[in-house]
């Protein structure tokens, strides 16, 4: 559409009155792209302490291809005073977040647009955001500006393929340090309390990929060669205890990747920044990735898990340094591209550097899940989105980028094998550097270096929607295996056959089990290499999580398996095992009550920490949703015995926190219950692990929301405890819980408050409150506020950052389980005008009580 008005604006004698469009769409970007090139930006600002506005100064330099029509620079959310085009004043007049630049002003060549503006700066919903340390009274100011938010801060030409030269100067209080993407070329005290600190200009980057922090943050003393770390002043003491590991593993991580890629670290400098409360678990800007503070200094216990997902975090934002970075998207519907490798490229650095913790049994347990959960409803898309406008780009993120992409990649490095997959990664990043590409361009470097087609693969992968269930079926004859066949079909119920190569085992309960590699690229196949083979237990049709799927047990091998997992001592096929039953839980095809009652056989001898751990959860998940209540009530006094028992007697210190957090979340009897107050009050402990605040928070939450008579005594005691710091986050957190009306009615009305506007939470007080208001046990008090949550998320949408809608609908949803709240959310997708992202984003969350429904229908005991 802008393509058709843009030669009617040039023409137009009035300046352009409404033509400029909405966000950034796709046909302005390209014609920005071939129109402007060699941008820089220089910036500079002054923060103030406490100010609500930054005031900021720019120069901006690019070469124009044509003066033949006028060009829109973004800028939305801060005031313009002044702006001149090579000299000459311009109206400063901002239209749909844009200015325009006349095509008089502008010249063939060489262009210098100069600005004064201010931006605003907020606890939430604003290009700078702030921080307030309550610990000690101290404020911290960030910048987000992922997806297209580097324009509501500066005037840009905010797009992914207008890679640019950044030059940043700050002015703000001496005893401030400030961090952003290149290191510091000069400070400069010209005030008694005003310090000037300019940075050397970074290579090119994208705009989302410029940053800066700024606020009394402290460097992390480490070893020469080791990336920095900044943390803010009150929590340097946690930080010299628990952030040195996360420096080694950067450092070892830079080692691995440099290696692997064939390319040096792209940046000059690789520093970290600690931001608390931040939306993400991380940003990936150039030399200077910001991590979620909580996501690294552990609120609770910390598990090897725990410590290992860290890792994880720390190998994904330093993977997108070279691929997303170095090789950027060109635009957001390849957003799963970089998403995709740095979390694929995450799990394969931690596999080299730390081989024993089986990693690969990690990325199925902790990626898997939420892909399947995603892909296997209605409101699930392509990994491929297209995006039409820059300001859409929000919905693109989700488990299909983070979790399905991943999953993908995982099953393309099976097809391919271990060296062209490499090969062709080393391609892609040499031939794009400093640059931009599309996924397409990865399709070539692959093809290239294996000489294979793969367009039929990426068609089907990429393009197409939904996912592939496979079903085995297979006869013995004596001790032999007579015939053994392997079927697909589409699990929205379409027609598409997908490619897929898995490994499928034949466990004949004997050492030597046999796996079979199978290319199944049709409906259904034989596979008669498996025909003589000793008869076996049981098949399993995707051993090491190759392939990417649902596959269910069959009747038979299920039945062997349940009979046999206690004794598996293969970690990785147990835990794909117990993850199958799940499955089959979910698909209303095991009753709840068998899986229950396996898990409460086997878990109290179970030696993995995080398989327990998952177990656990889908115990709590088939308690509180799946089995009807006189049920859970007979089956929870024994599991409460089990988890106290187990988190005191459990022999190592991990699989205790897991049973301690699993007494947590299944205690509800009065004896069940007291073992959290004698925890809370220091009578009883978890032997050799020192609780966190957040752990005592969450017991607290626990006992408001099961509405324990003593709940308000703790809730005060643990409020003098915890007076600062996350205290009061964590008490706004916990009184979401409570059972009464005029509780939900007072925490919906915070919800929806404009977030720039005082008084507001912030951000992640309300997204981490969401599952309190929510509580399993409260779906009567909180079933009044489906329809208006519902009715809420287009202001959620508009005003949130990225990940909170969904945590949103989520929420919301998993908090009833009736099929009269089925029928409201079905009645409000018929009648409401809905977008279709949005009116796909609730058939996603729409799933999980659908299934509750169903489950509970076919098993009423
Ligand atoms: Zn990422």
């Amino acid at each position: 559409m802008f393509l058709r008005l843009l030669p009617l604006l040039a023409l137009a004698v009035l300046p352009a009155a409404a033509a400029a469009p909405e966000g950034i769409p796709r046909e302005l970007a390209r014609q920005r792209a071939a129109r402007v090139s060699e941008v820089r930006y220089r910036l500079s600002f002054v923060l103030a302490p406490g100010a609500l506005t930054a005031s900021g100064k720019e120069e901006i330099t690019f070469t124009l291809r044509d003066t033949s029509q006028s060009l829109l620079i973004d800028f939305r959310d801060g005031r313009l005073a002044a702006m001149s085009v090579n000299g000459s004043p311009i109206a400063a007049t901002i239209e749909n977040g844009h200015v325009e630049l006349p095509a008089s002003k502008l010249r063939q060549g060489e262009n210098r647009i100069s600005a004064q503006f201010t931006t605003p700066i907020a606890a939430a919903g604003k290009p700078f955001t702030r921080f307030l340390d309550r610990e000690d009274h101290t404020e911290y100011i960030y910048t987000l500006f992922v997806p297209m938010d580097a324009s509501m801060a500066f005037p840009c030409f905010d797009q992914p393929d207008l890679k640019a030269r950044f030059t940043l100067e700050i002015a703000a209080p001496r005893s401030w340090t400030i961090i952003s993407n290149t290191e510091i070329e000069k400070t400069s005290d010209d005030a008694p309390q005003t310090r000037r600190t300019a940075f050397r200009e970074t290579l090119p980057i994208s705009t989302h990929l410029f940053a800066f922090a700024a606020g009394p943050f402290r460097k992390m003393p480490a070893a020469p060669g080791l990336p920095g770390l900044y943390v803010r002043q009150s929590k340097i003491p946690q930080a010299l205890a628990e952030a040195p590991e996360v420096q080694q593993i950067a450092a070892q991580g830079t080692t691995y990747l440099s290696n692997f890629f064939a390319q040096p670290f792209p940046f000059p400098k690789y520093d970290m920044v600690l931001i608390p409360g931040f939306p993400y678990g991380g940003m990936e800007h150039a030399g200077a990735t910001f991590l979620r503070e909580e996501s690294v200094l552990f609120r609770t216990a910390p598990t090897r898990t725990d410590l290992l997902n860290r890792d994880i975090l720390v190998l994904h934002e330093l993977t997108h340094q070279w691929f997303g970075d170095l090789v950027t998207m060109r635009w957001f519907d390849d957003l799963w591209l970089k998403e995709g490798f740095a979390q694929y490229m995450a799990y394969q650095a931690l596999a080299s550097l730390k081989p024993d913790d089986n990693v690969w049994k990690r990325f199925y347990e902790q990626i898997k899940p939420a892909a399947y959960d995603i892909d296997s409803t209605q409101g699930t898309t392509p990994i491929y989105q297209d995006i039409g406008n820059l300001q859409d780009a929000k919905s693109a993120y989700g488990a299909i980028v983070y979790s399905k992409a991943p999953g993908v990649l995982k099953q393309l490095a099976f097809v391919l094998g271990a060296d062209p997959f490499r090969d062709g990664l080393r391609l892609y990043l040499k031939e794009h550097a400093y640059s931009n590409a599309e996924w397409s361009d990865l399709v070539s470097s692959f093809e290239h270096v294996s000489g294979r087609r793969l367009n039929d693969w990426a068609e089907m992968w990429i393009r197409h929607r939904g996912m592939p269930q496979v079903d085995v079926a297979w006869s013995c004859q004596g001790d032999r295996l007579a015939s053994l066949s392997l079927s697909q079909h589409d699990v929205l119920g379409t027609a598409d056959v997908w490619p897929i190569v898995t490994q499928v085992l034949l466990d004949d309960g004997a050492d030597n089990q046999t796996t079979l590699r199978v290319d199944l690229s049709e409906r259904s196949k034989s596979v008669p290499e498996a025909a003589g083979k000793p008869c076996p237990r049981f098949i399993f049709a995707n051993d090491r999580d190759y392939a990417y799927g649902r596959f269910l047990l069959d009747a038979r091998s299920r039945e062997n398996v349940m009979a046999s997992l206690g004794a598996m001592s293969d970690l990785f096929r147990r835990t794909l095992l117990w993850g199958s039953l799940w499955d089959a839980v979910r698909q209303a095809d095991l009753a709840p009550r068998s899986y229950i009652a396996l898990a409460a056989d086997l878990l109290p001898r179970e030696r993995d920490e995080s398989l327990t751990q998952s177990t656990i959860s889908h115990l709590a998940t088939a308690l509180h949703r799946y089995v009807p209540e006189h049920a859970r009530k007979d089956l929870i006094p024994s599991l409460e015995t089990i988890a106290a028992d187990r988190m005191v007697n459990s022999p190592d210190p991990d699989l205790r926190i897991v049973w301690f957090r699993g007494l947590r979340a299944l205690a509800e009897t009065p004896a069940g219950l007291d073992k959290l107050k004698a925890l809370l009050s220091g009578q009883l402990s978890v032997s050799g692990v020192e609780l966190r605040p957040l752990d005592r928070w969450n017991m607290v939450t626990a006992l408001i929301a099961l509405g324990d008579p003593q709940a308000n005594d703790f809730f005060d005691a643990e409020r003098r405890r915890d007076p600062a710091g996350d205290g009061p986050k964590y008490a706004y957190i916990a009184e979401a819980a409570r059972p009464d009306p005029q509780t939900k009615q007072k925490y919906f009305d915070d919800y929806l408050r404009n977030p720039s506007q005082s008084p507001s939470q912030p951000e992640d007080w309300i997204e981490d409150s969401l599952g309190a208001f929510n509580y399993w046990n409260q779906s009567a008090l909180t079933e009044p506020y489906l329809k208006p949550a519902l009715e809420a998320l287009g202001q959620i949408k508009r005003d949130r950052k990225i990940f909170f809608l969904v945590d949103w609908l989520d929420a919301f949803l998993d908090g009833q389980r009736t099929p009269e709240a089925q029928a409201q959310v079905r009645e409000y997708l018929r009648t409401a005008a809905l977008d279709n992202d949005l009116r796909l984003k609730i058939l996603q969350a729409q799933e999980e009580l659908d299934r509750t429904v169903a489950i509970r229908a076919k098993f009423p005991e």
